[in-house]
């Protein structure tokens, strides 16, 4: 404990095992993943109208083996990588080009339900794509979407809001890439910028919608709409596995590392694995060394209410969408016996990964995005996961990057090389 709490202050790459994790935990579902996925479900025909990229209206990403990346890995790290390397690819999820367009859509679908279904201009049996007449359009301008953001949730909420026709709100915090900013307003959602951190926007925007009863906030620190978007992975996955052969079993585990900021994006999915696969699938979060807010909540106990800065680190990171100092403390209090772990990663070493990606698999994600793959190193190494680990199945949870746009991700890439 204490030499963890020394290398945690020194910002050095770090592994935190869960003395509360219970593989077999029986997770329940309170928090209603199934009917998450049945509102995804009934919006389909509404989504393919909207946005035909995204073929049958059900907004997914690929399951793909990496053998390749696998060995760039091992001659990176000098060791081997065992068992069988896969990559989930939310960096190339339609709309927004990351994990929230998982949590964050579905958080505006669902209140263009409710209010639809309210003003009586929708009954759940009803084809979706009622939603875009122009009675149902009228009721959405006269409402607004509001929400405080690193970028990639922003992006969500306001591409999803601004095509159903809402008014939108997004509250960004100063490491927030321009490129966001540029296309969000291009979609005319107001975008107002803050010199201070996440934590900041998310107050004033919470803060300012509390005074528009028209106004909906969505609140990535609290929100159950957004944790049982992202849940509803978790059968998804489980059906791609199914496809592939694959049941996570003693023998082969299958080991999830999930890259996180506030906590909700990898809870959610966290949550709904562990409802999908039980007792075989282990789910880790990885954080930068200077932003392991939600490490710290529950290795401490104190959730919320310590932040990354009390405990003496900085929160700065080059992984815009895991800079947060403060972590959430509904998924603190629902990840205590789910979550196998937590580990911390060097920017440094993301931009590393980001380049072997690239070179190995072609593939194109942003810093934030290899945590995960930093996080597995960090398993590997420990001896009480070696013997698991040589036959488990680990999937690396890609987050974002696909929407990069090609000059940005080249300076990102360059950097890796360097
Ligand atoms: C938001 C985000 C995460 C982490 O999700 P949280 O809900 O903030 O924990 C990880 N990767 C990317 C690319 C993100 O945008």
């Amino acid at each position: 404990m204490t030499s963890l709490d020394t290398r945690l202050r020194a910002a050095h790459p770090c592994f935190w095992h869960n003395p509360d994790y219970y593989p077999s935990a029986p997770v329940n579902d309170a928090v209603g993943i199934r009917q998450a996925a049945e509102r995804l479900t009934r919006f389909a025909p509404c989504i393919r109208a909207l946005f035909p990229g995204t073929g049958d209206g059900i907004i997914e990403s690929p399951l793909s083996r990496a053998d390749n990346f696998a060995r760039a890995l091992e001659n990176y790290w000098g060791m081997p990588v065992t068992g069988t390397l896969w990559l989930k690819r939310d960096n190339e999820l339609p709309i927004s080009g990351s994990i929230k367009a998982r949590g964050g859509i579905h958080e505006v679908l669902k209140y263009a339900e409710d209010l639809a279904l309210s003003a009586g201009l929708l009954h759940q049996e009803q084809d979706y794509r009622c939603l875009l007449d122009e009675k149902v359009r009228a009721l959405f301008a006269r409402h607004t979407l509001a929400v405080g953001s690193t970028g990639n949730l922003g992006l969500s909420i306001g591409t999803m809001a601004a095509h159903l026709g809402f008014q939108v709100d997004v509250h960004m915090s100063a490491d927030a890439r321009q490129w966001k900013k540029d296309r969000l307003r291009q979609l005319g959602v107001r975008v107002h910028e803050y010199e201070d951190d996440y934590s900041r926007a998310v107050a004033e925007g919470r803060r300012l919608a509390e005074q528009d009863p028209d106004c909906h906030f969505v609140d990535d620190e609290h929100s159950l709409d957004l944790f049982t978007g992202y849940g509803v992975a978790g059968r998804r996955l489980k059906a791609q596995l199914d496809a592939k052969g694959i049941i996570p079993s003693a023998e082969h585990p299958l080991i999830v590392y999930l890259p996180c900021g506030v906590g909700g994006g990898p809870g959610g999915v966290a949550y709904g694995l562990k409802q999908e696969l039980g007792p075989h699938v282990h789910c880790f979060f990885v954080e930068p060394v200077q932003s392991p807010c939600v490490l710290l909540g529950m290795m401490t106990g104190k959730g919320a209410e310590l932040t990354v800065e009390e405990y003496g680190l900085n929160n700065r990171t080059a992984a815009d969408g895991l800079a947060v100092g403060r972590p959430s403390a509904l998924v603190c209090r629902l990840m205590q016996p789910i979550l196998a772990g937590a580990m911390t990663v060097e920017d440094q070493q993301l931009f590393r990964l980001l380049t072997l990606l690239q070179d190995s698999e072609g593939i194109k994600a942003e810093p934030s995005a290899m945590a995960g793959a930093g996080g597995m190193h960090q398993l590997l190494q420990q001896t009480e996961w070696q013997q698991l680990a040589t036959q488990a199945h680990h999937l690396l949870w890609l987050t974002g990057g696909s929407m990069v746009p090609t000059e940005e991700h080249r300076a990102y890439y360059r950097k890796g090389q360097a």
